[in-house]
């Protein structure tokens, strides 16, 4: 069967995707293009705005294909399909499988069935209680250099203004062996890097009373020849000294890291249910900086929740400019069917969150591009993920991402394919959003 995937959202979806991707290659599937494709993926995501109609309207897009051929179908996953389930049956008729987080792991066998039987729909919406386990096959050819490693899935923090306990269930931290099999794994087949992922993975293990986040963090850097290590996301009331000393300890720990803060006001951070204040959240930069003082921090802010007054945008922009972030991300609040702060008044209106999140917008550009100008005249290693996109025939030839995730194009004019190597480079200029400089020496 040819099949196609669409993917919303973050790198937990991305990974599910890929994963999927790779188990339907493992049944002799074949990856297509959407208008060859006879089975449609849609793997969604409902944590930012109007997520169904996005869906929606790919739907819409695709129910096209199958009047030319009238037995392709579509399965609809994440968190949309967790919330909608089996309306989406009654909406498109091509849709024949919903599965919701928990349900990933056993969607690949349920599209070979549905491929074998037309008249059959199905749908994997439960709750499971422990981590679902997976099949790993990866293919025989040479892996990418970087891979992401599931460590949990769900979170058990209900913030005020997040969906996804709803639709990605409570916490489940997977079993500390199986995640150090695969990086091992990943490592013998050419990985370089490895980033772990779940939702909040600084509360890894304790739905299960296994090893900490930390002790896993460790065995993590030490399996022999991961050159670097990364991990996603982070919730700042979990993220244990210990974790911070890893930064300053194991060498192949990136310095960077993605500590979301939404916001710099005590008021609105306990209205969230965020359990910290703007101080502890600066204690932490303050650690992180001790122990690595070159450690990039990256965030996420939310303008406009519901109470939010201009002196607490104040207080925001305040610890904004005191954590002196390289970079951020900023979203307009927006109330997600359900979720706590749905209730919460008095709502800001749409013209001062849009106007907020311009004002915003000044002091993290600016830290972003000090940030990068800041790198100029100095080595750094990276590792290249492929071709540069020139827009002229004398631009940079190769892209990578430095130590702590800086985005870098570099000149070379030697005859290697230099797609997965780690090469030293000297940096040259900065650009709005990325670096430039040149490769002064390949590693391998
Ligand atoms: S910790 Fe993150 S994923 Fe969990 S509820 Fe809060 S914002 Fe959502």
């Amino acid at each position: 069967m040819r099949y196609h995937i669409v993917t919303f959202g973050c790198q937990m979806n991305a990974a599910d995707s890929d994963w999927l991707s790779r188990r339907l290659d493992s049944f002799g599937w074949e990856k297509s293009p959407e208008r060859d494709a006879e089975v449609f993926i849609v793997n969604t995501c409902s944590v930012r705005d109007k997520p169904e109609q996005k869906v929606y309207s790919v739907l819409g897009r695709l129910a096209e294909h199958r009047r030319a051929n009238p037995r392709a179908f579509a399965a609809v996953g994440g968190c949309v399909a967790q919330q909608i389930g089996a309306g989406f049956f009654k909406r498109f008729p091509m849709v024949r499988l919903v599965f919701g987080a928990d349900g990933v792991a056993q969607a690949p066998e349920a599209l070979a069935r549905l491929a074998a039987e037309p008249g059959l729909r199905l749908s994997l919406l439960d709750f499971i209680e422990h981590y679902p386990q997976r099949e790993r096959s990866y293919p025989d050819a040479p892996l990418p250099a970087q891979a992401y490693v599931s460590i949990m899935q769900g979170c058990d923090n209900f913030c005020a203004y997040c969906i996804v306990p709803y639709v990605r269930g409570r916490q489940k931290s997977r079993p500390a062996g199986d995640v150090l099999a695969e990086c091992r794994e990943l490592t013998g087949r050419g990985v370089k890097e490895i980033t772990l992922l779940g939702q909040n993975v600084n509360s890894y293990g304790q739905d299960r009373g296994s090893v900490s986040f930390a002790a896993l963090l460790r065995e993590v850097c030490a399996v022999p020849g991961l050159a670097r290590v990364r991990f996603v996301t982070s919730h700042p009331k979990d993220l244990a000294d210990e974790v911070i000393a890893a930064f300053g300890e194991c060498q192949n720990l990136c310095p960077s890291l993605h500590l979301p803060m939404q916001s710099g006001s005590d008021a609105v951070l306990r209205r969230m249910g965020r359990k910290y204040t703007a101080r502890d959240y600066l204690g932490l930069v303050d650690k992180l900086r001790r122990a690595r003082a070159d450690i990039a921090l990256s965030t996420d802010v939310i303008v406009g929740f519901p109470g939010e007054s201009e002196e607490d945008f104040l207080q925001t922009l305040d610890v904004v400019r005191q954590a002196g972030f390289d970079s951020a991300f900023s979203f307009m609040y927006c109330d997600r069917p359900g979720v706590a702060a749905a209730k919460l008044t008095p709502k800001v209106p749409e013209e001062v969150k849009a106007e907020r999140l311009a004002r915003l917008h000044e002091p993290v550009e600016a830290l972003a591009e000090a940030s990068l100008a800041a790198r100029v005249g100095r080595r750094c290693r990276v590792l290249i993920e492929g071709p540069s996109k020139r827009a002229a025939a004398d631009e940079a030839s190769w892209r990578g991402r430095d130590e702590a995730g800086r985005t870098v194009n570099l000149d070379y004019e030697g005859p290697l394919d230099l797609t997965g190597k780690l090469v030293s480079a000297l940096v040259r200029e900065a650009k709005r959003h990325s670096l430039r400089g040149s490769v002064e020496e390949v590693h391998d």
